[in-house]
């Protein structure tokens, strides 16, 4: 077995669709971002790579290549479960927590799983995806972060 976590971050701006978990969400802000600013997706994106040791997002989809302008994240994460079919893993389980201040995320989350297993030929059992607020401290408000941990098995 091999266990990676993933973390990011990104700014709340006016007029970008905000993205979670390649779930679309009714809010006047959106995250700022080379892509689509997917942050549940990049922080998923980390943790499978860093648990087969393979770098990291920005080492893989450069924010200086225009072929990722704007790119939907579920590409990016499509292409990194090759890598992980590649390399004789499979997902054992994944544990995700968004960290934003509003909007209130509850009732997307189990689209959001519903995409993240589908993506990750997985069952939906083996993806996790929480949502809390930082209280009004730190980053929230003007941004959203994500913590993912990944749980990888041998084939
Ligand atoms: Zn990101």
């Amino acid at each position: 077995m091999r266990i990676g976590i993933g973390y990011d971050v990104h700014r709340l701006v006016e007029n970008r669709k905000l993205i979670l978990g390649g779930v679309e969400i009714l809010f006047e802000k959106g995250l700022e971002g080379h892509s689509d600013a997917d942050v549940l997706i990049h922080s998923i994106i980390d943790a499978i790579l860093g648990a087969l040791a393979e770098g990291d997002i920005g080492q893989l989809f450069p924010d200086t290549d225009e072929t990722y302008k704007d790119i939907n994240s579920r590409i990016l994460l499509k292409e990194v479960k090759k890598i992980l079919d590649n390399s004789g893993y499979k997902i054992g389980n994944l544990d995700t927590t968004i960290c934003a201040q509003e909007p209130k995320l509850q009732k997307y989350l189990p689209q959001m799983r519903k995409k993240i297993a589908s993506d990750l030929n997985t069952d939906i059992s083996n993806i996790s995806i929480k949502a809390t607020t930082e209280e009004n401290l730190g980053i929230s408000g003007k941004g959203i972060s994500a913590t993912a941990v990944v749980l990888l098995r041998s084939l």
